[in-house]
């Protein structure tokens, strides 16, 4: 069915900054259809924005507002000495941030063979000319770790994933790494594969302090 937020599909480039604007980039032909929007209620999502100390980047439910999108049509163009990485485990996701105002970026798998990196809403700029990431890039397609959920889901939460949502982004992840499209990534060494920033992997005893709060 077509609906009228098809419409918003024309491929844009949008603007990625950091709360204080040291860190700054584009993420690049970004539409409804070029990615994958989720809100993720997890415990991990929940504790990185712990650590920054940024609870302002969470829904009141305690979700995080990400957009996956491949490597490849990310840069990062001003700021990148900035640019820091957190492991919540020793094999937990790249969580990126930016160290002058602990603003997150997103989320990476330990290696850029995996082609996606999940932006977080924080590091978009959005509410200029009043249009909402709903508006520009399509709703979230669904909601993830709802159990985790620290209090009432809003009412626009969006629905549970179903097995629909999950083979499309299957399929949209392997057309991304077939196109190419996870290289080069602005987070990784293109020629080492090596994360352009050493990742700080929390102790048990860090991460339990942490989830104590
Ligand atoms: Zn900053
Ligand atoms: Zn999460």
């Amino acid at each position: 069915m077509v609906t009228g937020s098809n419409k918003a599909c024309l491929p844009f480039d949008l603007s990625l900054r950091c709360r204080c604007g040291c860190v700054r980039g584009v993420a690049c032909d970004v539409s409804s259809s070029s990615g994958l929007r989720f809100i993720c209620y997890c415990k991990d999502c929940q504790l990185f924005a712990r650590f920054l100390e940024r609870p302002d980047v969470l829904d009141p439910a305690g979700g995080t507002n990400i957009f996956q999108m491949p490597h490849g049509r990310v840069k990062l163009t001003v700021g990148t000495d900035a640019v820091r990485c957190l492991r919540l485990s020793d094999k937990g996701v790249l969580r990126w941030y930016t160290d002058c105002c602990r603003t997150p970026i997103g989320n990476t798998a330990a290696s850029p063979h995996f082609p996606v990196i999940a932006l977080v809403h924080s590091f978009m700029v959005h509410g200029a000319n009043g249009r909402s990431l709903d508006e520009l890039l399509g709703p979230p397609l669904c909601r993830i770790y709802e159990r985790s959920a620290v209090g009432p889901l809003p009412p626009n939460a969006p629905a549970r994933p179903s097995l629909g949502v999950f083979a499309g982004r299957a399929s949209k992840i392997l057309g991304w790494w077939v196109l190419g499209l996870g290289r080069p990534s602005p987070l990784f060494d293109n020629h080492t594969n090596a994360p352009r920033a050493m990742p700080r992997v929390l102790t048990p005893s860090e991460r339990a302090a942490l989830a104590g709060q």
